[in-house]
């Protein structure tokens, strides 16, 4: 590590203290960004295969100039009218299924899970929840219950379902079965269920996609047992699946929505997207206001967002790109080792190695050749491929490239040994 990024990460040790993680032992220091690309201190480009919240790209000029530009003119909160924001609202539920007509925002995805269990709960008057067995959903204390990634546990009123394995139709029909059983043993619990929240892509279950369809087997257990179904889009929304959204490609139309992330490309915004009539109970017993939450600059970064999506058809070329991405990434894995198993959605393409100390060497040997990824999923052993939706052929070419060189280097720790 060299002197002043050695010294960046001692203070910020110093100063942030102990939970807060960095990426790499030797932690890269980011001082720009552009498009796909992201520059370190020592003035080295790297490709960005990890980042789906720069979607449109990092210091996309639409983005920065609408933001810049209502920053100049005014920012204020949900207590005045203002027209960006209703506009911004407007166009959103234009996007989604016609029964989710009703917008509330936030700033995080965290307290967008938090504002939808809070909708629900009180919807339902029932507390029960049923998660995956890695889910991550954000950090508020209601949500950390609902997290078991962070390795705390979870509550009382929270059963948790294994994902589909391997992809199959009789996978994807057990976890649905799994499901219906969970919310059977929440009432007996005493906990009845409002509740499945899913991540729309399982990302931190590390990303599982398939079978097409299971979502929708496994929301209709659970709204026959009383609860109902919250699509987490804030990995998979905005165009990442090759859809505008996760679940579309499942054939389901959430009762909620929850929404994040590429929101605002970086700009702090997310929300809940829902049917009315679920929005109603809340507000019948309280008001609902977030500070910054929809505030007009955030709501030009959204609307800016919206606007480069359709105009250089995002959508379309994360289907297409995808494409490219994922059969490279197979055809290499293939290559290395028989075994690995691949999994991917539009851009975002899941390498399954045998171990967390596997997937860290490729993460690091990937860094190594200028291009950043991350590990996630059980144990971290799966490699996670993410570019922002506007990386290009040669992008993709240069990731699958350095994937295949990193995988070699693999050697002894074998993709496919042990486990
Ligand atoms: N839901 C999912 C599926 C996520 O991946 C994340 C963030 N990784 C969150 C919710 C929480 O979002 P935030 O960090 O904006 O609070």
């Amino acid at each position: 590590m060299t002197g002043g990024t050695g010294d960046l990460a001692a203070r910020r040790a110093a100063v942030l203290g102990p939970a807060y993680r960095l990426f790499y032992a030797e932690p890269v220091e980011i001082v720009r960004g552009e498009g796909v690309w992201l520059w370190d201190a020592q003035g080295r480009r790297y490709l960005d295969g990890y980042n789906n919240v720069a979607s449109v790209g990092h210091a996309n000029p639409t983005v920065v100039e609408a933001i810049s530009r209502q920053a100049g003119v005014l920012n204020t909160h949900t207590r005045y009218l203002h027209p960006l924001v209703v506009e911004y609202a407007e166009r959103l539920v234009a996007t989604m299924p016609a029964g989710l007509d009703t917008v509330m925002f936030t700033c995080t995805g965290s307290e967008a899970n938090d504002l939808a269990l809070r909708l629900v709960t009180m919807a339902t008057g029932r507390s029960g929840v049923i998660v995956t067995r890695t889910a991550y959903h954000g950090v508020t204390a209601a949500i950390a219950a609902l997290s078991p990634s962070l390795g705390l546990g979870v509550g009382p009123h929270v059963r948790v379902v294994d994902p589909p394995v391997g992809g199959t139709t009789a996978e994807g029909e057990r976890f649905a079965r799994d499901v219906a059983e969970a919310a059977d043993e929440l009432a007996g619990a005493g906990h009845p269920v409002a509740a499945l929240l899913v991540d729309s892509v399982l990302s931190s279950d590390g990303l599982v996609p398939d079978p097409v369809g299971f979502l929708e087997w496994a929301a209709r257990e659970v709204r026959s047992a009383g609860g109902v179904f919250i699509a987490d889009e804030v990995q998979a929304g905005f165009g990442r699946t090759g859809r505008m959204w996760g679940f579309e490609r499942h054939g389901v139309e959430p009762d909620v929505v929850t929404l994040g992330k590429p929101m605002g490309n970086g700009h702090p915004l997310a929300g809940v997207v829902l049917r009315r009539e679920l929005a109603e109970p809340m507000a019948a017993r309280t008001r609902y206001f977030n500070t910054f939450g929809g505030n007009p600059v955030s709501c030009a970064a959204g609307l800016a967002v919206l606007d480069v999506v359709a105009r250089d058809q995002l959508v379309e070329h994360s289907a297409r790109c995808g494409r490219r991405l994922s059969e490279g990434v197979r055809e290499v894995a293939s290559r290395h080792d028989g075994g690995v198993e691949v999994r991917g959605v539009g851009l975002y393409v899941a390498v399954e190695l045998a171990s967390g100390e596997a997937a860290s060497a490729v993460v690091d040997g990937m860094r190594e050749r200028g291009v950043l990824i991350a590990a996630t999923g059980p144990g971290g052993r799966v490699l996670k491929i993410r570019p922002p939706l506007v990386i290009d052929d040669s992008g993709v070419d240069l990731l699958v490239g350095a994937l295949d060189e990193s995988l070699a280097e693999l050697g002894g720790l074998g993709v496919n040994a042990g486990s």
